[in-house]
């Protein structure tokens, strides 16, 4: 069936003082918490979008303003481009697949997925039929008589997905599906939960605060910091274009540098200095000269070079750890300035990797096209590791 368009302008939702808890639109005035802070967004019919964001974000309040178990403080929800505000929660065409399956522990698989249709006062022969179609959707046809004691975590999760699929809904709402599974049951029905949406073709908004999951399954997300949204595109363009240094710290495995900078000599473009050593980047620098800002680079754009390699954006490093993952190894380096930088580098049979052991000078070539200067500051918990002093041992071969 066709999906569900979702159109959210200027939401807002304010707990306590203040807020609209338990009451209609309108105010906003006074004090209390704003979860949601005038949240814009438009998330188009069969779309597979992800909420993304730490803990305490507004993520799971974003989702259940949609549901209708919130009012809004202020700002509009339209589903289909109808608003929503007024209407109760199983009169929108919406379902919720929450993280604990809430699966009724005495009803079967089959009567589980049921029972929604049972209020929809449904043939038993349609039924049956669409019951087992949405069982078959999610390979658990061979389970239906089982109860939920006697199914693993992710048959549960796939049965409340059935349930919520039996309905028909335009849109279904994920409030962290697979926060409860192993990580590799979570790997595996991630590929199943985006190809299942691909098949039934409704809008998917999904909340999480796992990247991996929303770089892997979304058309596009939004990263919200603090009940806002900071930045919305496709995961390739939130992971190579982060709009900010929060963005590109939440993203994971980002390395962020402070650099001062300085103007090139040619006067065209800003020049970054990192300790001695002076680097370009091919993007705009939105930091104005004599100004301190945060250089992103990922680790995987890092190279690592023989010590002693000449050329532009060449910073020379000590090997302070070695790890191998299999199908790459990560290279914690230490620069000069007593920051660490990530290097990650495939596995793909180069021989000079043998030779990089702990304590081995080196140089990191930076690519300029592979370095931003972003505006903004990292989140709190990545600021440490990057202002860290060097420890005296590695410190010391850079003295003279
Ligand atoms: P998590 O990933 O931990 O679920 P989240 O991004 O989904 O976090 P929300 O659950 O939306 O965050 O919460 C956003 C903020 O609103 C938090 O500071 C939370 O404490 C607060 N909040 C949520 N629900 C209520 C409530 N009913 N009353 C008061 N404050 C609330």
């Amino acid at each position: 069936m066709a999906g569900g368009s979702i159109e959210l302008t200027g939401l807002t939702k304010r707990f306590g003082r203040g807020g609209a808890d338990g009451g209609g639109a309108g105010g906003g005035g006074g004090a209390g918490h704003v979860a949601v802070d005038n949240i814009d967004l438009l998330v188009p019919s069969g779309e597979f979008f992800s909420l993304l964001g730490p803990s305490g974000c507004g993520k799971t309040t974003t989702l259940r303003l949609i549901a209708g178990f919130e009012q809004p403080t202020a700002g509009q929800i339209l589903l289909d481009g109808a608003d929503v505000s007024a209407v109760p929660p199983h009169k929108r065409n919406v379902n919720t697949v929450f993280q604990s399956y809430a699966l009724f522990p005495f009803l079967s698989a089959f009567d589980n997925v049921a029972f929604g249709l049972r209020h929809a006062r449904v043939t038993k022969a349609e039924l049956r039929s669409r019951v087992g179609a949405a069982l078959e959707l999610v390979s658990m046809s061979l389970f239906a008589t089982r109860r939920p004691s006697q199914l693993s975590g992710g048959q549960q999760q796939r049965i409340a997905l059935a349930r919520a699929l039996v309905l028909n809904p335009a849109v279904l709402l994920l409030d962290e599906p697979l926060g409860a599974l192993d990580a590799k049951l979570r790997r595996t029905l991630k590929v199943e939960l985006k190809a299942l949406q691909e098949r039934v073709g409704i809008t998917f908004l999904y909340v999480t605060h796992d990247q991996e999951e929303a770089l892997t399954m979304s058309d596009r997300l939004a990263v919200m910091h603090d009940g806002r949204i900071v930045q919305i595109g496709t995961p390739r363009e939130i992971y190579e274009e982060p709009a900010d240094a929060y963005v590109a710290d939440f993203l994971g495995a980002a390395n962020l540098m402070e650099v001062s900078v300085s103007q090139r000599s040619d006067g065209s473009t800003a020049a970054l200095k990192l300790g001695d050593s002076t680097l370009v980047t091919s993007h705009d620098c939105p930091a104005a000269p004599g100004e301190t800002a945060h250089a992103v680079i990922r680790p995987e754009r890092v190279r690592v070079e023989e010590h002693g390699s000449a050329g532009q954006n060449r910073v020379p490093a000590l090997v302070e750890r070695v790890v191998f993952l299999g199908a790459a190894t990560q290279v914690m380096l230490r620069l000069a300035t007593g920051a660490s930088l990530q290097a990650l580098l495939q596995n793909d049979g180069d021989p000079s990797r043998a030779g990089l052991a702990q304590g081995t000078p080196v140089h990191a070539y930076l690519p300029p096209d592979a370095l931003r200067v972003l505006p903004g500051s990292p989140a709190a918990a990545l600021v440490p590791a990057i202002a860290a002093p060097a420890p005296a041992a590695a410190a010391a071969p850079f003295a003279g």
